[in-house]
C-alpha cells in the first residue's frame, strides 16, 4: 500500500515546526509498511495530483507570497477536493483554504475556497495552549498551540473541526476551532499538531488510503505511549 503526500510551500509556510506534521505522517505510514511518495512544492512548481496535501503556517508576508501562487492552482485543487483528496492546513495555510484573508492595512489575500470561510486580522494576537473537543476522532480531544491575529468565520456546509475548551480557536467568540468540508481540514493548532494528536494523524492516513484505493483500511495500532503522554499533558492546559 502507498499514499502520495505533497507539502505545499514549506520554505515559506513552516512556522513553529509545522514540518513535524509531515514527519508524523511519514513515520506513522513507515511503521505500518505503507509507502509514502513525497513531494515538496515550492514557488514556481506545478502542483500535481496527490492523496494528501499539507500546508503550514506563516507570517503575513510569507502568506502573501504563497497566496498568489496558490491561487493559480485554485481550480485544480478544488477538483482534487471534490475527488476526495485530503488537505490539512495549519493557521496561515488554513486561512488560505478559505475565500480570503484580510491582513492589517494590506491588500486582501484571495484564498482557494476549499472551505466556505473567511479571515480578517483582529486587533489582538491569540497566543497560548488550546484544548478542543471534536466528534471526528476518539479520544475526542485535540491539543496544540495557537498564535494568530486572524479571526476566521466559517459558514455554509463547512463545519467546525472542534470546539475550544481552553484557548480562543477560530475567532475567540463562537467557540469553534478549525474547519472541515469534505476531506479538507484546517486548524489553528501548531505545536506541531499531529505529533501530539496521533489519532488525528491516523484518521488522515485512513482517508488518504480511501482516496487512493476506494476502500477503508483499518490501521494497525501503534505503541503511542509517548504521543499519548504528550497529548494528555496538554489537555486542559491553559497558557
Ligand atoms: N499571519 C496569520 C495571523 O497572524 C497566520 C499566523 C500563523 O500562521 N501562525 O493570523
Amino acid at each position: 500500500m502507498k499514499i502520495s503526500i505533497a507539502h505545499l510551500y514549506p520554505k515559506l509556510l513552516n512556522l513553529y515546526g509545522d514540518i513535524g506534521n509531515i514527519i508524523t505522517l511519514k513515520k506513522r505510514c513507515e511503521w505500518r509498511g505503507i509507502e509514502v511518495e513525497f513531494e515538496e512544492i515550492n514557488i514556481g512548481d506545478k502542483i500535481t495530483s496527490h492523496d494528501l496535501y499539507f500546508i503550514g503556517g506563516g507570517q503575513d508576508k510569507q502568506q502573501e507570497d504563497v497566496a498568489h501562487e496558490l491561487y493559480k492552482n485554485k481550480e485544480f485543487l478544488l477538483s482534487e477536493r471534490d475527488l476526495g483528496a485530503v488537505f490539512l492546513g495549519i493557521c496561515g495555510g488554513y486561512q488560505l483554504f478559505g475565500h480570503y484573508y484580510q491582513p492589517h492595512d494590506k491588500e486582501k489575500l484571495l484564498g482557494i475556497s476549499l472551505l466556505d470561510a473567511y479571515t480578517v486580522a483582529g486587533k489582538k494576537r491569540f497566543i497560548g495552549n488550546v484544548t478542543a473537543k471534536t466528534d471526528i476522532v476518539e479520544p475526542n480531544t485535540l491539543v496544540g498551540f495557537e498564535n494568530h491575529s486572524g479571526l476566521t468565520y466559517i459558514q455554509g456546509e463547512t463545519t467546525p473541526l472542534a470546539y475550544v475548551e481552553t484557548g480562543h480557536g477560530n475567532n475567540g467568540k463562537d467557540k469553534t476551532e478549525g474547519a472541515r468540508y469534505k476531506n479538507v481540514f484546517g486548524t489553528y493548532l501548531h505545536g506541531s499538531f499531529l505529533p501530539k494528536n496521533p489519532h488525528f494523524a491516523d484518521f488522515l492516513i485512513e482517508l488518504a488510503l480511501f482516496r487512493r484505493y476506494g476502500r477503508k483500511f483499518p490501521l494497525e495500532q501503534l505503541n503511542d505511549g509517548f504521543e499519548n503522554k504528550a497529548h494528555e499533558v496538554l489537555v486542559g492546559k491553559s497558557y
